[in-house]
């Protein structure tokens, strides 16, 4: 069985590498493990896939190399990726923060990959085990297949029980290729005992900025049962490192709002103040927590002033993440330092390509780690494609 590339792999990066380089007139067979291809894809975004963002720049991902997705992200851009959905009259809309996401259906991004495969006379094999691969004379060996030109889109460990393995860092071994140590991202913090009274308000949900460090983000954050969630928290969590502190502005300008507050009620307690500023089951723990008892009108302003301080930065130290089973992505992967960052193929073993979220280049939560898989995707389908004697193709297919 001889191909011009295989590629492992049936998620978003994998079947529009393949789609671009069957286009062009490569034989191209992708091997999965899974019974359905595209399987993250139809459970993102609540079954719509936030499929894009149209805010996409480099510096929404991490990497060791921050300058990596550049190529591949200029060259196959969102607006690329948007125009594939239209022409396949999937109708769509920017749910917030530039975030598209399909009006109908997840399945309906699946279907089109499919599609373009078709087009692409690509050969699928589905519930397949990768095994062991081959490599003499230029070619690999899969199973019964060989080409001379293999692509790695079997992504991260994030949520094993989708079928998500560590078979990427395993290939990239075999062939001696560094990988950066893979973390979860995009994943809840847990908090420990001492945080019973937030975990205690499970559901509660408020806008905040989120801070690890120097990043920041303006979103909302949910507290759980386990610790702290929400796409503020999810975000900033793609940056943390055990044992660092995130710390939440709840209220940007509380001083002035608790001292208004106090002339306004000097009645009223702690409780009642910050409950017009807060959800009222998380005013009442952080009322808890601050313990003042007197009436806002005996409390002193500097009093007020370190309440302020907790609304601003009320801070946390969580002992962990919910760790690769609930996270949505992995950070960390196969060294970019390995790649071709316009083609994707490894530096040191030509013909082998790495794409998607197998390699190092993890996104912002918000449609961003899937154009990086159609990034990458295209990247490295026009690279097999340009081997072809054959044939050409324009950047946006
Ligand atoms: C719940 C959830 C929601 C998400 N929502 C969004 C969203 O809305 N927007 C967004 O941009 N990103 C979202 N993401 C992230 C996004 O799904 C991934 O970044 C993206 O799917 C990566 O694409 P990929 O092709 O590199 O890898 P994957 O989609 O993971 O595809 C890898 C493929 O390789 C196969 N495979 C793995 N191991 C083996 C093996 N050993 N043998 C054979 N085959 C194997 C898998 O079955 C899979 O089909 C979400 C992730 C999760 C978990």
């Amino acid at each position: 069985m001889d191909y011009d590339a295989i590629i492992l792999g049936a998620g978003g990066a994998g079947l529009l590498a393949a789609a671009t380089a069957g286009k062009a007139g490569a034989r191209v067979l992708v091997i999965d493990h899974a019974d359905k291809p595209g399987k993250k894809i139809l459970i993102s975004g609540g079954g719509r896939c936030n499929f894009t963002n149209t805010w996409t720049e480099p510096e929404c991902y991490l990497s060791e190399n921050p300058h990596f997705a550049k190529s591949a992200l200029s060259r196959y851009t969102q607006w690329d990726f948007l125009a594939l959905v239209e022409r396949h009259g999937i109708a769509w809309h920017e749910k917030t923060l530039g975030q598209l996401f399909c009006d109908g259906s997840a399945r309906q991004i699946v279907a089109m990959l499919l599609d373009e495969c078709r087009c692409g006379g690509v050969e699928i094999r589905l519930s397949t085990d990768i095994g062991e691969i081959g490599h003499a004379d230029g070619r690999f060996y899969v199973g019964n297949a060989t080409a001379p030109q293999l692509v790695i889109a079997t992504g991260g460990p994030s949520i094993p029980k989708m079928g998500a393995t560590g078979k990427a860092y395993e290939i990239a071994h075999h062939f001696g290729l560094d990988v950066v140590t893979p973390r979860p991202a995009l994943v809840p913090f847990t908090l420990g005992p001492e945080e019973m009274l937030f975990r205690e308000i499970s559901g509660v949900s408020c806008p905040v900025v989120a801070r690890v460090g120097d990043v920041a983000f303006k979103e909302d954050a949910l507290f759980t049962h386990k610790g702290l969630s929400g796409p503020a928290i999810l975000q900033v969590s793609s940056y943390w490192t055990p044992g660092e502190t995130v710390s939440l502005t709840l209220v940007a300008d509380a001083a002035d709002m608790l001292r208004a507050a106090k002339r306004r009620m000097p009645r009223a307690h702690l409780k009642a103040a910050l409950a017009e500023l807060l959800p009222s089951r998380l005013a009442e723990a952080l009322a808890t927590r601050i313990g003042i008892a007197k009436q806002l009108g005996n409390v002193a302003d500097a009093e007020l002033n370190n309440v302020a301080k907790t609304l601003t930065q009320l801070t946390f130290r969580p002992t962990g993440t919910e760790g690769f089973a609930k996270a949505e992505v992995t950070a960390g992967g196969i060294n970019t330092a390995e790649l071709s960052s316009k083609t994707m193929e490894a530096r040191r073993v030509p013909g082998l390509y790495a794409i998607g979220e197998a390699v190092d280049v993890t996104g912002w939560l918000g449609g961003y780690n899937f154009q990086w898989a159609w990034s990458s995707g295209v990247a490295a389908g026009l690279a097999i494609s340009r081997l072809l004697p054959r044939c050409g193709i324009s950047s946006t297919q």
